[in-house]
């Protein structure tokens, strides 16, 4: 974990966003392509806190296919969202959030190279400060909360519906307040937005506890074909399974339900890493990887084109599953002891 001396956001940052946001009238909101929780709630947060002091704001992903996942439609602030399409070509003032690059913004990545000003807001160690101004934290466990302290600064009300949003980013990336990331300020946030009356219940039900049956279906044929290797990651061990396009298509499933399915095989005590390749409907390969501490699967996703967290990265690829393993597997030694 790095220091937040050397990661804490400078004063100077937080009031050149602040400005830039405060004198805006209208602006241009993107997160990473494939938005999970965090992203897409760090996004319509503050979107919706904006909006309703009268600016004019879109928010968009750059996916080819524009859809919102189907377990984060509950979020509030749908309505700000415009497809990549009708997004403005050159904005005036355009804000990421949870995107670690410029690529990470898909179909938007030429929008935001465009911007007159790009303020980027993330909490990847890995960001490539690629915007104007950077607001950027890699103590904070989630960018939702880096988008509380903005909304802040800028003087805006964090109302229930503002607070789902940013609740569903802060849970979604600390786990539930289980991962390493869960600080005392995470609990700190969650008790703030918990006090405008939003229901974690409800939410965590959304995120986490509901699927089509298809989804019981596809799970049984990943984890009846899941792999263990004791001597993969240095001997720690790797876990891994594949969905293809097909297996979801046998039962209806769309894509975005299988996302979860990493947390299942995560568990496996006897392996340190775990990996599942999932098939989008157009035939490449999404890795999820995730590790209990000992390998840095960032940078071994880094190492593939991807990218993320130490404990929890991602990649493309559009190689076969054996051949997109044997590309990873030389990646993942252990950095040192386990923590
Ligand atoms: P996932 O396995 O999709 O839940 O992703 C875990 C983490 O890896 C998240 O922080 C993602 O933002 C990141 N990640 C996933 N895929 C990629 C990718 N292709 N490039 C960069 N980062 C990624
Ligand atoms: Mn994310
Ligand atoms: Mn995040």
């Amino acid at each position: 974990m790095t220091t937040i001396d050397e990661t804490a956001i400078g004063e100077t940052d937080w009031r050149r966003a602040a400005d830039l946001i405060d004198a805006a009238g209208s602006l241009a909101l993107a997160c990473h392509v494939s938005p999970d929780g965090d992203a897409l709630g760090a996004m319509l947060g503050l979107g919706l806190a904006l909006a309703r002091t009268g600016k004019k704001v879109v928010a968009s992903f750059g996916d080819r296919v524009f859809a919102v996942p189907r377990l984060l439609r509950f979020l509030p602030g749908q309505r700000l969202l415009v497809e990549p399409s009708a997004y403005p070509a050159e904005p005036d003032l355009m804000v990421t959030f949870d995107a670690s690059t410029m690529e990470r913004l898909g179909l938007l990545a030429p929008h935001a190279g465009k911007a007159g000003e790009l303020v980027v807001i993330d909490h990847h160690v890995s960001n490539t400060r690629f915007g104007t101004v950077h607001l950027v934290d890699p103590t904070a466990a989630s960018t939702t909360m880096v988008v509380e302290e903005l909304i802040r600064r800028l003087g805006l009300t964090v109302d229930r519906e503002v607070a789902t949003c940013l609740y569903a980013g802060l849970v979604t990336d600390t786990g539930s307040f289980r991962h390493s990331i869960t600080t005392p300020a995470a609990h700190a946030m969650a008790g703030r937005l918990l006090a405008t009356g939003l229901r974690p219940e409800e939410i965590a039900r959304e995120l986490w506890d509901r699927s089509p049956f298809a989804y019981l279906r596809v799970l049984g044929t990943a984890l009846g074909r899941a792999a263990l290797e004791p001597d993969a990651a240095g001997g720690l061990g790797l876990v891994w399974t594949y969905v293809s396009r097909a297996d979801r298509a046998a039962e209806g499933l769309p894509y975005d339900e299988v996302e979860g399915m990493i947390d299942v095989v995560r568990r496996v005590d006897e392996a340190e890493v775990a990996v599942v390749l999932k098939e989008d409907d157009e035939g490449g390969w999404n890795v999820s990887t995730r590790s209990k501490g000992a390998v840095d699967v960032a940078r071994a996703c880094a190492a593939l084109g991807g990218g993320g967290h130490p404990r929890a990265a991602g990649f493309s690829s559009a190689l076969s599953v054996a051949d997109t393993l044997a590309a990873l597997r030389p990646h993942l030694a252990p950095e040192g002891s386990r923590p």
